[in-house]
């Protein structure tokens, strides 16, 4: 389960229409929250923008420089705030995962959230979980997202 704020949430789908017909790309910052079941649910409230350092095939590709995160990462705890995952944005294709998608993720327990961009314009944002204990056994897992 997600929670995303409504800024969070405005925020990474206008992001996708600024830079489209490029993939845009970001990390969500909040916590999660351990309620003592088995799914921990977590809280975004809010959004680093990243650029997209994939300049060969940024409209289908996109890739966060790691000191660029290792900087949002340190910032994110200054406030409290844990990343509980990333976004980005699918220029006229649908809000699923690609085979690329799930081969470049590497963060279990976190969502990656993807928005379908359609002629400049954020149509659907669909969330998935990263599941799994290593690389031969990860999947995405359909995660349920609401805006609070
Ligand atoms: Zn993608």
């Amino acid at each position: 389960m997600l929670n995303l704020s409504q800024s969070a949430y405005a925020s990474l789908r206008q992001h996708g229409e600024e830079t489209y017909p490029h993939e845009c790309c970001g990390v969500l910052l909040g916590r999660f929250d351990d309620n003592g079941s088995q799914s921990v649910s977590k809280t975004v409230s809010r959004i680093a923008r990243c650029g997209n350092t994939r300049a060969d095939s940024p409209h289908n590709r996109y890739s966060i420089d790691p000191r660029e995160l290792i900087r949002i990462q340190r910032e994110g705890r200054v406030r409290g705030e844990d990343i509980v995952g990333f976004y980005h944005s699918h220029p006229d294709h649908p809000a699923q995962w690609s085979s690329t998608d799930l081969a470049e993720a590497h963060w279990f327990g976190c969502s990656y959230v993807i928005t379908s961009v359609e002629k400049g314009k954020a149509v659907l944002t669909n969330s998935f979980e990263l599941t799994g204990s290593d690389e031969a056994d990860k999947k995405f897992v359909d995660e349920k997202s609401e805006v609070v």
